[in-house]
């Protein structure tokens, strides 16, 4: 066996992402003695500030709204016991079009290769035994998630060390669950009319994939509640909110199962798995 121990390195866009996508795996696979590492690649700057206020409204201060989310991202790892923070620091980009996209020191300005230059020095330090990322399409079409792919593929490239990959998702049929979900917590939300198009949440299982492309499904329950907790650490983020409404009971049914696509795998452990680290251990 290697001479260190297991590891595991989740690649995020930003600051409250890791407790969505992977906050069960985090904090189950530290629980379970295994060195979790998180990298976050933005500072999360075109989040929401103090009070609720949005980016690109009067007293929308960018730099005070990173140091925000910097601290409640030390918070999250606190809770789901990360035992490594390595932050990138580069820009947030906003939402796909917004003119931050292009601004100084944005990620999704960075080239790929300088990003993934620095990536791929953090896996030759932690030499990671899987590596957590999102798909091609950032999961939802963020420029910073589908940066955060972009660098982390090439580094992957690069450093060619990594045995097991994976892309989150989510199986259509928990989409489904989660369109019932925004139903019945996103009060604040307009509800949308059902037409012939389809509402938002008939549209919704676009997002994700079949039930069986989906190759790893990793029970996180009892980590559940240390998941809700590290959204909770994000609460200055209005997005977040929809979540933590539904309380942890609910939260935990819905969102215990964390799911990935396997893209690379040098152990052969058979399909469909129910732990990242089959065939490692
Ligand atoms: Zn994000």
């Amino acid at each position: 066996m290697a001479d260190r121990p297991l590891t595991l390195m989740a690649v995020h866009a930003h600051p409250d992402d890791e407790a969505t996508g992977t906050g069960g795996v985090l904090a189950r696979y530290a629980a379970e003695g295994i060195r979790t590492v998180l990298v976050t690649c933005t500072d999360g700057g075109c989040g929401d500030g103090p009070g609720g206020v949005k980016p690109g409204e009067p007293g929308h201060d960018p730099a005070a709204v990173a140091a925000l989310r910097r601290k409640e991202l030390e918070a999250s790892c606190q809770v789901l016991g990360v035992g490594h923070l390595e932050m990138l620091d580069y820009a947030d980009s906003g939402m796909m079009g917004w003119a931050s996209n292009d601004a100084p020191g944005s990620f999704w300005g960075t080239p790929v290769a300088e990003g993934a230059a620095r990536l791929a020095d953090l896996m030759l330090h932690y030499r990671p035994d899987v590596v957590v990322t999102y798909d091609e399409n950032g999961f939802y079409g963020h420029p910073d998630h589908i940066q955060a792919h972009r660098i982390t593929m090439a580094a992957l490239e690069h450093s060619g060390l990594t045995p097991k990959v994976y892309w989150t998702t989510v199986p259509h049929s928990t989409m489904r669950r989660f369109g019932e979900a925004m139903r019945e917590f996103a009060e604040d939300e307009p509800q949308p009319e059902r037409s012939e198009a389809g509402s938002e949440a008939e549209q919704m299982p676009e997002i994700g994939l079949p039930d069986e492309a989906v190759t790893t499904w990793v029970d996180t329950t009892e980590f559940g509640g240390r998941k809700f907790d590290a959204l909770l650490a994000h609460a200055s983020q209005g997005e977040n909110i929809f979540f933590l409404r539904m309380g942890r009971e609910r939260f935990t049914d819905l969102m215990g199962l964390e799911t990935f696509v396997r893209v690379r795998d040098t152990t052969n452990a058979p399909l469909p798995e129910d732990d990242l680290f089959a065939g490692l251990r």
